[in-house]
């Protein structure tokens, strides 16, 4: 097929003028399900194509509210959740029931009386893990229980980039570097699609800010993107192959995400070949011919929420009158089917059978048992088990708060922090789950911990004076549709921490938090864990991560600042309108991201600011040693060989790092990394393969990745900020295809 002629801008100024942009037709996947010479996704998707009518096709284009919004009632046949999408019957295809998402299967409606399910913790904590293999097994485990709830599209896959650390949903999503958060999301996706659940890869792209998020432009020039925020859905696809990408509300560059054929058609479908759907998130569907010719291949819950059912009628009437040529109708409906087929919906429906709570919550448990990251330990942990601890705040005694809006999993056994009468109906109010740290705490260690709920300053720091340690939990919820205005812990849990640790110096405080917080009493306590929002089984993992019933081996996906006036941006425009709906539609404002591809600590570095706590860091209860870098160049692959040895007390987890430095400078980037078990005194030799695209600059004018000629420097470190063991490896500089 004729490649779409790109050069800068043409194309978004073709479209939004309503010229016909010749579409980029789904081609074959690297899923695609084709064994012993049985047809693949592909060709099962032609053959069904060539029977299909004109109205069979646009039946797949548009998803109705599945009932999960509103006081919609529940369409036939639908389970009450997101969308619902019934094919025509003579096609013989599965209906789509789509439901929400990243971390567990939700039920905003509370109306699938059989359905409970188990939440992973926030997405930060498996990209805490660094761990590909659990990523995966956590995306398998919330896959089949979509399937078991009777669900087969699971509206997952957030791999919006960390911009700002005040998002309300950066909780969802897996950090501010690319090439992580693809790993982590891509193989969360391929988990849950083990499960023939179709996952979405959301919300593309450029959705870092909830604030205007209905308006806003995040303007960026188009190599920075695709440097950043690009590579990161991109590594995800390569990883999870997606069947479907969920477009984004906000504008990119001016253009609406959903008809920015930029986004949809140059990059997604052409240059990343990629032959899976894209459907609009709930009301990012603003019209109909613009939409449909920039990319856009399904209108999701197209009667509830966007302004009109764009790709209802309007778009039959859009194709009458040679608006949107056949063709592209047609591929919007293979595409769909390509998806259904690769993920292998038709020949395992899903089936309605009970969870297995018990196992479910046990790799929930051990993915936050590997995403909390240990950020400061002077000795205290892990806790003796004979010490009398005070456990203070954060409902402790009752359960583990989670992060709100569309991302919510109902807990099992109802929220253990019930919501008070003045929760809103959006985005309501926060949710526990049911697994009490202090519960946890006492089974390995005995009755004899006591609690104070943290309400009172004075009091809580009188009861500390008598224990011999103290863990504190302090909590800030996070919501979809609502940015944090600052990085303080909110309710006085800064004053209730600084109190205590003047009563007694022996403070571990335990934060679940869906971003970085500042931490004005740092020196005054002697151990801070990051336990993001820890889900179904998260007071478990901290209760044996405090008594070191297992070593804490994550490390930060996500940059701590030091105070708001180091990021890009230190105040984010418009945070603080009244109401829920005046913030997500504050202003046509455009964001300026002229940090370009320089996000979290790349910005930081580039820029030689010291943060609280660097991306990458993370301590545990034994010592590594890291020696030997050697680079070799073979082909375009450039492989770093080193050693790692446990020279600490105890068995443990290394995640040893590898950042590169282009000749030209910039920040430094990940482009490699090796999360490794090692019993004390164990060495092991480990070889990694740089990501090449790291090494890269994206040439827009030549629109092509290109690796400059040069010498690289190239470092072995903990984290962003360690200065490690550095080499330089000269490369000839080559070009590779967008
Ligand atoms: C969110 C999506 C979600 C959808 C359906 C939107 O508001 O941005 O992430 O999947 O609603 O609930």
């Amino acid at each position: 097929m004729k490649r779409l002629g790109w050069v800068r801008g043409g194309l978004c100024a073709l479209v939004a003028a309503g010229a016909p942009v010749e579409p980029v037709m789904a081609q074959d996947g690297a899923q695609d399900g084709a064994q012993n010479g049985a047809p693949t996704a592909a060709q099962r998707a032609d053959a069904l194509l060539r029977h299909m009518l004109l109205q069979d096709q646009l039946a797949l284009v548009f998803s109705r509210d599945g009932g999960g919004f509103g006081a919609h009632a529940i369409p036939r046949g639908a389970l009450g959740s997101a969308a619902f999408l019934l094919p025509p019957a003579h096609l013989g295809l599965p209906a789509l029931e789509e439901t929400d998402a990243g971390l567990g299967v939700g039920d905003p409606r509370h109306v699938r009386t059989n359905g409970p399910a188990v939440s992973l913790p926030s997405g930060l904590a498996t990209a805490g893990t660094w761990d590909v293999a659990m990523a995966r097994a956590g995306g398998a485990m919330i896959g089949a229980e979509a399937w078991r709830n009777g669900f087969n599209v699971l509206l997952a896959g957030g791999a919006d980039l960390t911009r700002d650390p005040r998002n309300g949903r950066n909780f969802e999503y897996a950090g501010e570097d690319p090439l992580l958060t693809g790993r982590i999301v891509g193989q969360t996706i391929a988990g849950i699609q083990s499960r023939h659940v179709i996952s979405t890869l959301k919300h593309f792209a450029m959705n870092d800010l909830e604030t205007s998020r209905m308006t806003l432009s995040a303007n960026i020039a188009p190599a920075a993107m695709r440097e950043s925020d690009l590579l990161g859905f991109e590594i995800a696809i390569e990883t999870g192959h997606p069947g479907a990408v969920m477009c984004s509300y906000n504008r990119v560059n001016d253009l609406f995400a959903c008809e920015n054929a930029y986004l949809l058609t140059k990059t997604l479908k052409q240059d990343w070949h990629y032959p899976g759907f894209v459907m609009s998130d709930w009301g990012a569907d603003h019209t109909t011919v613009r939409a449909a010719l920039a990319g856009l291949d399904q209108e999701s819950s197209g009667d509830t929420i966007d302004a009109r059912p764009f790709f209802g009628p309007m778009l039959v009437q859009a194709v009458q009158a040679g608006a949107v040529p056949r063709a592209r109708i047609a591929d919007m409906a293979r595409r769909v089917l390509y998806a259904v087929y690769d993920v292998g919906l038709p020949e395992h429906p899903p089936v309605i059978t009970p969870i297995d709570a018990a196992a479910d919550t046990a790799i929930a448990e051990q993915d936050e048992e590997e995403g909390a990251v240990l950020l400061r330990n002077r000795g205290i942990l892990p806790l003796r088990r004979d010490a009398h601890v005070l456990v203070i705040g954060g409902h402790a005694d009752a359960g583990v708060i989670s992060g709100g809006g569309s991302a919510q999993v109902v807990p099992i056994g109802g929220n253990a922090v019930p919501a008070d009468d003045k929760a809103l109906p959006w985005p309501g109010a926060p949710v526990y789950f049911p697994s009490a740290p202090l519960r946890a705490m006492q089974a390995l260690a005995g009755e004899k911990l006591a609690y104070d709920p943290g309400t009172d300053p004075a009091r809580a720091a009188q009861a500390a004076r008598q224990a011999d340690a103290v863990v504190i939990f302090a909590t800030k919820w996070s919501v979809e549709s609502i940015d944090s205005p600052d990085l303080s812990l909110p309710d006085g849990q800064d004053a209730l921490i600084a109190a205590v640790a003047r009563a007694n110096p022996h403070v571990v405080v335990v934060l679940e938090t869906g971003n970085p917080v500042l931490m004005p009493w740092l020196e005054s306590v002697q151990a801070v864990m990051q336990a993001w929002y820890p889900g179904s089984g998260g007071g478990q993992a901290i209760a044996r991560l405090l008594y070191g019933a297992a070593a804490p081996s994550g490390h930060l996906p996500i940059t701590f600042p030091r105070a708001a006036a180091q990021l890009p941006r230190p105040d984010i425009a418009g945070v603080r309108a009244n109401t829920v709906f005046d913030v997500q539609f504050h202003t046509d404002q455009e964001v300026m991201y002229d940090e370009g591809s320089e996000v979290g600590y790349r910005w930081f570095d580039a820029r030689r600011r010291q943060p609280l706590f660097p991306f990458g860091f993370g301590l545990t209860y034994t010592d590594f040693r890291m020696g030997d870098l050697t680079l070799a160049a073979s082909g375009h692959d450039v492989v770093a060989r080193f050693t790692v040895r446990n020279v600490g007390p105890r068995d443990g987890v290394a995640v040893p790092q590898l950042y590169v430095t282009l000749p030209d400078g910039g920040g430094r980037r990940l482009a490699g990394w090796q999360r490794l078990t090692l019993a004390r005194g164990e060495s092991q030799q480990v070889a990694v393969t740089l990501e090449p695209r790291v090494l890269a600059r994206f040439d827009d004018a030549a629109d092509r990745w290109r690796v400059p000629a040069g010498r690289f420097q190239v470092r072995l470190a903990t984290d962003a900020a360690d200065q490690g063991t550095v080499r330089e490896i000269a490369l000839a500089g080559w070009t590779m295809a967008p």
